[in-house]
């Protein structure tokens, strides 16, 4: 027996019983004739004394202790004179009687503490180290506390955890597949699933009626905070159910996780269509944790000469309270934001409603006071607020102002961490044209159902067929989405052909879901978390890397292992593959 306690569990009650713990030296103090002990395990951290004058050999011995040394210690629980109030074991120490020394340890890279002196790349480096640190051991109890609570609530509703395959061929997610060559199968390769999406719609095909699972899924795709090369989805999948019933299902997932793992009550869902998110707020993800929506100047801004507006196809502007007292340095920062390349606007135009009731606007040249005051009726601004305006091509110009409005959110203060705002955007388009190539895509995926009543659309106008698809956003990011799915194979045939596949290169793609489909489909529908986005947003994370227990860089590397990496002559021959000369390792 190694330890009969943790060091996160002793307390006063417990005083005199004698105890044995193990765990590494996080810290240690000599005072006087008296040496203190860190001692740090997953639980927590307790304190233990060595006395020079009561066993001067034991205090010696941890005098010559290191940092992350591992250690076993046998000692009396005692109160302590100076208690600490910041740990839950502050109250006492452990009266040290036996110490053995497990393993020594070199000097550690950085310090393990919440606040340590590591940086990115190095903690990367000794990833193993760094979750030694409480906060980020934190993000991974918390994962785990959230993948456990989303396997008891759809345990209790009948779904069944199902692995599926991750060697499979390509799966439509319109991302980049990562693939992986075969050895038996020289010239082929297999791609690892960017979702299991159409093996859970065979499992409905299947009989299996609900169907979950806890999956890795692989996109190889430029990396932002929010995204990393492999991932994790609480994939799902259900028979017999209509748009209303995966709902249902998920936002009560969502719920129950709030109020399980963080005692919150979320009340009902608002929804919104996907037009009217891109009217009021730019996004199809809108933050509603404020306001701040959008409102259309374009009538009221056009006919007075200014050219800027008037060429424009649209003229949107939010309304920022209390920002009329903004400085010439203020607006000219809110100009320099949104001309930034990653934004792309030409320039920004104010009005401010001083608080005096007059109005002041940059383009006074143009438009008189009275005008002015009809924007600012438009915009329900008062006396004390700043108008801000963006002009240009509809879509872009909304995706502008939907920036602006982040950003100013961000500046008054109106998107705390932990005011949680959860959104459905439904009716999204069922395809989205790509003008350069001329062709549509799918928006969601190719097997998403558009709505029955636009279905004659799909031979006049079919970039305004809507689909029965779905997303679930918090905080202004997407932590799901999913659509009910085409369950007849005529109907899915006729998708096909609207993203331009023939006939041939549907069959070679996906011919077994076709075939699949004339065996008895049932309607079907489902909808996936990423559990990474939801642990971030539940732990307050800006990336989500720290939720990640051995997470990749930017640059899709893993700095800890080294991969990727070269392989060996040999097994590229095995594969039957030749580099080009300058790719050689
Ligand atoms: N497979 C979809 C995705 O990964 C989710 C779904 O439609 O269920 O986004």
């Amino acid at each position: 027996m190694y330890r009969n306690s943790t060091c996160g569990e002793l307390r006063l009650a417990d005083a005199n019983r004698e105890v044995t713990l193990a765990g590494w030296v996080s810290k240690i103090r000599k005072m006087g004739g008296m040496t203190f002990i860190d001692l740090r395990d997953r639980y927590g951290i307790t304190q233990l004394s060595f006395n020079q004058e009561v066993n001067h050999d034991l205090c010696e011995q941890a005098n010559r202790l290191g940092r992350e040394w591992v250690i076993q210690v046998t000692g009396t629980v005692k109160e302590r004179s100076s208690k600490n109030t910041h740990i839950p074991t502050g109250e006492i120490e452990i009266i040290t009687s036996e110490l053995t020394v497990l393993n020594a340890s070199k000097t550690p890279p950085f310090t393990i503490e919440t606040e340590t002196d590591g940086g990115d790349e190095l903690r990367m480096k000794y990833r193993y180290l760094d979750l030694r640190r409480n906060v980020v051991r934190r993000n991974l109890e918390l994962r785990h506390r959230m993948a456990f609570e989303t396997r008891r609530y759809l345990d209790e509703r009948a779904f069944l955890e199902v692995e599926t395959p991750v060697l499979i061929g390509s799966t439509p997610e319109g991302a980049r597949d990562f693939i992986v060559p075969s050895r038996m199968n020289q010239g082929e390769f297999y791609a690892l699933p960017q979702s299991p999406q159409l093996f859970k719609q065979l499992l409905m095909v299947s009989g299996l009626d609900r169907y979950f699972q806890i999956v890795k899924c692989f996109r190889d795709e430029d990396l932002r905070a929010d995204r990393q090369p492999e991932f994790t989805q609480i994939d799902c999948e259900m028979s017999f159910v209509d748009q209303e019933d995966v709902l249902s299902t998920f936002e009560g997932l969502t719920k129950h996780l709030f109020k399980s793992v963080k005692e919150i009550d979320i009340p009902d869902f608002p929804r919104i269509s996907y037009a009217d998110a891109m009217r009021l707020y730019g996004s199809d993800k809108p933050d509603i944790r404020f306001g701040m929506q959008f409102n259309e100047l374009k009538e009221l801004t056009t006919g007075h000469d200014f050219v800027v507006f008037d060429a424009a196809e649209y003229v949107g502007a939010i309304c920022a309270e209390g920002c009329a007292v903004y400085t010439r340095k203020q607006l000219d920062e809110l100009t320099d934001f949104v001309k930034r390349p990653q934004i792309g606007a030409k320039g920004l135009i104010y009005v401010r409603y001083n608080g005096d009731g007059t109005l002041k606007s940059s383009v006074d040249k143009f438009y008189g006071e009275e005008v002015l005051r009809k924007w600012a009726e438009q915009c329900n601004a008062g006396p004390g607020d700043l108008i801000l305006m963006l002009a240009g091509e509809t879509e872009k110009t909304q995706k502008q102002l939907s920036e602006l409005r982040l950003e100013m959110g961000s500046r008054l203060g109106l998107r705390e961490k932990t005011n949680y705002k959860c959104l459905w955007v439904v009716d999204f388009p069922l395809l989205e044209k790509d003008e350069e190539l001329n062709r549509y895509f799918a928006k969601h995926h190719p097997f998403t159902s558009p709505k029955p009543e636009d279905i004659p659309l799909l031979d006049t106008d079919p970039g305004a067929v809507r689909a029965n698809a779905y997303d679930l956003v918090i905080n202004g990011v997407e932590i799901g989405g999913g659509s009910i799915r085409i369950h007849d194979s005529a109907l899915q045939k006729k998708m096909f052909s609207v993203l331009g596949f023939t006939e041939e290169k549907a069959q070679q793609q996906f011919g077994f879901l076709m075939n699949a489909f004339q065996y008895g489909a049932p309607p079907h529908g489902g909808i996936a978390f990423g559990l990474d986005r939801f642990v971030s947003i539940f732990a307050g994370l800006d990336s989500i890397r720290d939720c990640i227990a051995f997470p990749k860089n930017n640059a899709g590397r893993d700095v800890m292992i080294d991969a990727p990496s070269t392989v060996e002559q040999e097994q590229l021959d095995e594969l039957g593959i030749m580099l080009k000369p300058e790719k050689k390792g």
